[in-house]
Parts: C-alpha cells; structure tokens; sequence
C-alpha cells in the first residue's frame, strides 16, 4: 500500500489527528477526502482545498466514504457511531492514525501507554534522549500527531504516546520498544464496561512484536501480568516493579532504584531522580529502560535526568501560602491516578476533589484518605458521590463551586504542617473547559492568595 498512488483514503474528523493523516496522505499522492460530521473552521477548509484535498462537514456520507480503498479514524470516534458500524457492515477496513502514519517512517519507534504515566514518561524519554545527543522527537497523544510528525524531515527515534482509543485501530504497526505502565480503570464507557476488552486494547501495542523488540512493562499489575503468563511471547520482557525484585528490569530498595538487565547492573538514589512519588518511580524506570536498551550511556541518562521539568499539572508544586504548600494535580481524572497523589503525600492532607464523575469506584483509595486526608473540599456541581463515600473518614467537608472559593476555603481551613493538593479524581467539564483550564484557574487563585498574603505581611 505504502508508495502506490492509486490508494485512496477517507478520514473521519478533522482534529490533529485528521488534518495530519491528510497532509501525511498528500504529501504521498494518495486520492484523500475528509468527513466530519460537526463544522469544519473555514482556515481548515481552505488549507484542505490548497492541498488538492475535498471534505465534507456536518454529515459522513456513506455512499461518498465506500469509494475510498480505507478508512482513518480519528480516536475520538466510538466504534458504536453509525458511521462506523455501517462501514464495517460494508467490509471497509477502519485503521487509526496510528496505523497509518507507520507506514511512512522507519524511525525507532518507542510506544508508550498505559492508563497514567504516559505523558510524563514520553517527555521524560524524550528529553533523556535528546539531551544524549539523539535525533529524537515526541508525538502520539502529546504534542503533534505522528502523521505531522513525518511531513518534514523523520527524527531517527520517535517517542509515542498512544492512548487505547488509538491502539484500537492497530493492525501491523509495531514499536521496537514498547512500554505499558499500568492498566486501571478509565474510559471504561467505551469498553463496555469490561476491564478485559480496555486491557485488550493496551495490548494491542505488542501485539505485532518481534524477537530482538522490548517490551517494558509494570510487573506489579496483574492486568498486564496475567497477559505476559497467558502469551508466549518472543520478545524480550522487561520488568519495572517495586514490589519484588527482577533480573530483568529494574526495582526499588530502601531508597533506591536498581537496574539490573542484560546490558548493565546500576543503583541510583531516589534524591537524584526529578520526580516524586511511587508512581514516578515506575515512569522513570521505564524511560531509563528504554534508553539503557538505545544504548545510551548510563552517565549521560543521569545527566538528561537532572535537568528534567515535568509538564504542568501533574503533582505541580504551585508555591507556598504560610508556608502551605499547593499542589495542582488537576490531570489526575482518575481514582488510580488520585491512589499515587495521596501515597505521596507525607503531610495530612487538605484534598480538593470533584467534577463528572467517571463511575469512580474509590475502594482503592479509602483507607489512603481515612489515614492522610483532614479536609475534604469537593469542587464539582454534584458531590454526592464523594460526600457518601467520604463523609465519615474525614474531620471537614465542604462544597465550593470555583477554583477562587476551593483556594480561598483551603486556605481558612489549613492547618500548619499541612498541605493543599488538587487531585479530583474526576472530569473536568461541569465547571471547566479541561482539565488545563481548571489546573490554571487553581493556580491562578493560590499565586493570587499568596501576592495577597505577601502584601499584608510586608
Ligand atoms: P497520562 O498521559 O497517562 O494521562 P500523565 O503523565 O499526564 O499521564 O499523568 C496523569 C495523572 O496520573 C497525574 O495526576 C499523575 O500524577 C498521575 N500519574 C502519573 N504517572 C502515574 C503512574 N505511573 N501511575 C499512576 N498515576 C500516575
């Protein structure tokens, strides 16, 4: 298919990943059309147009879809659109951008997913990698589609984040290094419910690997473990855990990460990684992984490492009010995600949590808030879920309606030597646009707070 001009394709939706599978599509002469069933802004019409391109907006026209040899779906689109039952009812073949876009490169390709972890271990990766002096470049999930990605000049080593509604729909795309981080809970409305049909998605990331491939994987979750025993698989299978220990991967110990694989035997002390927390430990372990396998020298990895800044966030330390300090942690939408901000903090808590709730079961999380959390302040139009599980383990709740209010309460009700952290567990969209929107507003509010107190103490 790759090179043969008389191939045609149709993508369906015109977000980043649309608008890249099409310039990808064009820049390699094959007949492409786009179809969105919502509007389409009119700088990306005329940009499709000046690529020789034709679309169609508000409407996926079957009969037009049907005479196009493939169909690219964007991420965003269920496999239950009626778009999408009626073209596989007609036999079409549906790929994700994903797909498509590896035909175009023979880069190394290191894919990286998981339910949390991966945004922070893709830019971690890539940035050890680039400050070791490779030609490396992050896209997927994070950043630019891998299709915009190959327009230009192909970076030798590509970092990938891929969610499961891309690796959906893979068929032979296969990474050189694969990293799964963890499989919990999430997004389980477009799985139907079914924890196993959400694990098969993750898996789709392996499933094409080759001996002489890694595959780097969390072996203290028996969602991804129970498929390591169950598959004979021939790649090579690295483990990251700080449960146990490994002679292939790499472990924690009293203070300490220990990398023991095929290539090397290193010991680092947790002061010298970047990022806090057990969860980080698994993502750094991951990226040192995949860069210890390119060869990368170790020293060099320890040098990336130390200049590292994690994108915002994600257990952002925002400053300290009187001493206080708050943490936006605002892309924790999950309870897994929640488990790891609590597990972290060494100080009782003041937790702000709250929005659409996702079917959130917070077993996992109620002995962490029973033991750590004081306050709690649920920001959201409907609390109930929270205020029925929590009610009786923690000393205050209270309901707020803006990030001002949250801040502005936490600020009354912290006492010294706690610590203020936004980690809500929930979606975003009742009071904010994005998880970034209500990240920035809390930010917005304690830097306000804190300018606030500064003046009066001058
Ligand atoms: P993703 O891109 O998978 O959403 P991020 O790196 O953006 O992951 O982190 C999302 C949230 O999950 C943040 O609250 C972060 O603190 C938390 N987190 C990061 N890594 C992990 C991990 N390995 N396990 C559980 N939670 C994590």
């Amino acid at each position: 298919m790759k090179g043969n001009k008389n191939h045609s394709v149709a993508i369906l939706g015109s977000g980043e990943s649309g608008m890249g599978a099409l310039r990808l599509a064009v820049k390699h002469g094959l007949k492409a059309f786009l179809s969105d069933s919502k509007t389409i802004p009119v700088h990306k019409q005329r940009l499709i147009e000046s690529m020789g391109a034709s679309c169609e907006e508000g409407v996926h026209t079957l009969d037009k879809l049907l005479k196009y040899d493939e169909i690219i779906k964007s991420p965003g689109i269920p496999d239950t659109a009626t778009v999408i039952v009626e073209l596989k009812k007609a036999g079409k073949t549906i790929i994700s951008e994903i797909e498509f876009a590896s035909r175009y490169t023979d880069a190394k390709i290191i894919g990286i997913t998981g339910s949390n972890g991966k945004t922070t271990t893709t830019l971690l990766t890539t940035h050890i990698l680039k400050e070791a002096g490779l030609n490396v470049a992050s896209a997927g999930n994070v950043g630019n589609s891998f299709s915009d990605l190959l327009i230009d000049d192909t970076p030798e080593v590509i970092v990938l984040e891929l969610s499961s509604f891309q690796l959906d729909g893979v068929i032979d795309f296969k990474p050189d290094i694969a990293v799964i981080l963890n499989i919990t809970p999430d997004h389980l409305d477009r799985y139907d419910h079914d924890m196993e049909l959400y694990a098969d998605a993750k898996w789709r990331l392996v499933q094409n690997m080759k001996k002489g491939s890694h595959f780097i994987f969390n072996a203290d979750d028996e969602m991804i473990t129970k498929r390591v025993d169950r598959n004979d698989l021939p790649f090579d299978k690295i483990q990251i855990t700080t449960r146990s220990k490994t002679s292939n991967g790499a472990y924690f110990l009293e203070g300490y990460l220990i990398f023991d694989c095929e290539k090397l035997i290193q010991i680092v002390p947790i002061e010298d990684l970047p990022l806090l927390g057990r969860h980080n430990q698994y993502n750094q372990m991951a990226a040192i992984l995949s860069a210890i396998q390119l060869d990368v020298a170790f020293g060099d990895i320890m040098r990336g490492l130390s200049t590292f800044q994690n994108a915002p966030h994600r257990m952002e330390l925002v400053g300290y009010v009187q001493d206080i300090p708050y943490i936006n942690d605002s892309k924790a939408t999950n309870v897994d995600a929640v488990y790891y901000a609590l597990d972290a903090m060494t100080k009782p808590v003041v937790w702000i949590a709250g929005g659409v709730n996702k079917g959130n079961d917070y077993a996992q999380i109620k002995a962490l808030v029973k033991n750590k959390v004081n306050t709690l302040i649920c920001l959201g139009n409907d609390n109930k879920h929270l205020i029925d599980e929590f009610k009786n383990d923690v000393t205050i709740l209270i309901e707020v309606k803006s990030a001002e209010e949250a801040v502005t309460r936490a600020n009354e009700l912290a006492q010294p030597g706690e610590v203020v952290l936004l980690s809500p567990a929930c979606a975003s969209f009742d009071l904010f646009n994005s998880y970034e929107h209500r990240g920035d507003a809390y930010r917005e509010e304690v830097l306000k707070l804190k300018k606030n107190k500064e003046v009066i103490k001058a």
